[in-house]
């Protein structure tokens, strides 16, 4: 189990042992913290058939779900792009028939966020049924997406962000070397960072910002700085986060950078001015709002990318 869990899993396991855990549980925190793997070992817990010693990791039920074919284990969730009503109504019927190993049954819900508002509402009417020996566990990245009322039927458990400094040590003991400029650019989540940087993509980082703060030099490069943003519009953070960095840098605040491997870059946009970078910031934001996945791409979003772009370029030949 990732180190940064056990925080949560001790208590959890507590409440397994001495029989005090919820009927309903939400297990919220960042993408990218192992939440699942939380839920499933949660579930082998319950279902053990050794509730003093849980999960013995020996009994019939605890080789069952290690094998994925425990038949008291139901989970929703893992697949497609929505969690609709009929799912959920399964969910409630399998919930509701009696345990077939005799030790009560469990429901996860993964990406809870993703239940659309009839689901939510069915959902709902399962909880207020009496649950007998049933245990409901929701898993979320986005837990303000759920329905309040929802959420307040469930123990609510948050998984938090390791500190940087852990959260480095485990990427390196993953066989990656990281930066805080890669963790930063995750958002702080170790498993989205060593999939980041196996993915090379930290490389094509250091060359997009490095391409587009030469701008002003080689206005030639924009089209194919504005093709690699199109094709990947989640790599705008990398450069909200460079603006950041560089505004600090123009104000001259004394506090670390994000991107620390970016340093050179940062100074030379620094010159653009508090007020320009400021400018630049706030209409980068709402481009990636625009451009967000499940927004639907507005049609003209290449064009804003390329004006927002060309300003930058600009700005970046007469500072
Ligand atoms: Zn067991």
């Amino acid at each position: 189990m990732h180190h940064w869990l056990i925080p949560v899993w001790q208590p959890l396991l507590q409440g397994v042992r001495e029989r005090r855990l919820g009927h309903a549980l939400l297990i919220k925190g960042m993408a990218g913290l192992g939440k699942r793997e939380l839920a499933g070992k949660l579930a082998t817990a319950l279902l053990c058939q050794h509730t003093n010693n849980a999960p013995c990791g020996m009994c019939h039920a605890c080789e069952l779900t290690a094998a994925g074919s425990h038949s008291d284990l139901h989970v929703v969730g893992r697949e497609g792009r929505s969690i609709g009503i009929d799912a959920i109504r399964e969910l409630g019927r399998i919930m509701s028939e009696s345990a077939r190993l005799g030790h009560g049954k469990v429901a996860i819900i993964e990406r809870a966020e993703l239940m659309t508002e009839a689901a939510a509402n069915a959902l709902l009417k399962t909880l207020e049924e009496p649950a007998g020996q049933a245990t409901l566990i929701l898993v979320s990245s986005q837990p303000e997406r759920l329905l309040p009322t929802l959420t307040s039927r469930c123990q609510q458990w948050l998984v938090p962000l390791p500190d940087t400094h852990s959260a480095l040590s485990w990427l390196n003991e993953q066989g990656v070397t990281a930066t805080p400029a890669a963790l930063s650019v995750n958002q702080g989540s170790p498993l989205q960072t060593l999939e980041y940087l196996q993915a090379g993509a930290d490389d094509k980082r250091l060359t997009l910002l490095g391409e587009l703060v030469s701008l002003g030099e080689a206005p030639a490069g924009l089209p194919q700085v504005q093709a690699r943003l199109l094709e990947q519009p989640v790599h705008l953070v990398w450069v909200q986060l460079l603006l950041q960095d560089a505004l600090q840098t123009a104000l001259a605040v004394n506090a670390p950078l994000k991107l620390d491997d970016c340093r050179e870059q940062s100074v030379r946009l620094a010159r653009l001015g508090p007020i320009a970078l400021h400018e630049l910031g706030s209409e980068l934001l709402e481009l990636r709002r625009r451009l967000q996945p499940g927004q639907g791409r507005p049609m003209n979003a290449g064009l804003q990318l390329g004006q927002w772009l060309r300003r930058l370029q600009q700005a970046l030949t007469h500072s």
